[in-house]
Parts: C-alpha cells; sequence; structure tokens
C-alpha cells in the first residue's frame, strides 16, 4: 500500500514563518484518522515549524487551506 507519498502531486507553499513541512513529510503530512477522511498539514513545533496545523476532508483540500493561509489550530 502506498505510504503517505500522494501529497507529492500538490504544490505546497513555505509557511508564513518560512518553514516547508514537505521538509519533514513523514511527522508533518498526513491523515489523522484510519479512514482516511481527514489529512493534516502541521507546521510542526518540534521540526522548526511555528505550530500551525491546517485539517481537510482530502489532501487537495488540505494544501488548498494551507496555500491560502489559513490557520485551524496552533499545536505546540
Ligand atoms: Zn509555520
Amino acid at each position: 500500500m502506498q505510504k503517505s507519498q500522494s501529497y507529492k502531486k500538490f504544490e505546497i507553499n513555505n509557511c508564513k514563518c518560512g518553514y516547508n513541512p514537505v521538509t519533514d513529510y513523514l511527522d508533518n503530512l498526513y491523515y489523522c484518522n484510519r479512514e482516511k477522511t481527514e489529512f493534516n498539514i502541521c507546521c510542526k513545533f518540534q521540526n522548526g515549524g511555528c505550530g500551525r496545523t491546517v485539517y481537510g476532508k482530502t489532501i487537495g483540500e488540505s494544501v488548498e487551506k494551507w496555500n491560502n493561509g489559513i490557520n485551524d489550530e496552533t499545536i505546540y
């Protein structure tokens, strides 16, 4: 089975803080649930980001929100 590589067909912009989640993609880009109906993009604090987290029903939706500067939650 394919592991979270499918984000690769999307262009993911740098976060406002300058960090790009793709840098540590295994940590930052993944489905939150087993059913794969919620995908999140994290600017993980531990990886040098600002903690910004965006959720979407699909990878495409998450990426679109991310690239539009939306911040659903900040996780420290
Ligand atoms: Zn950030």
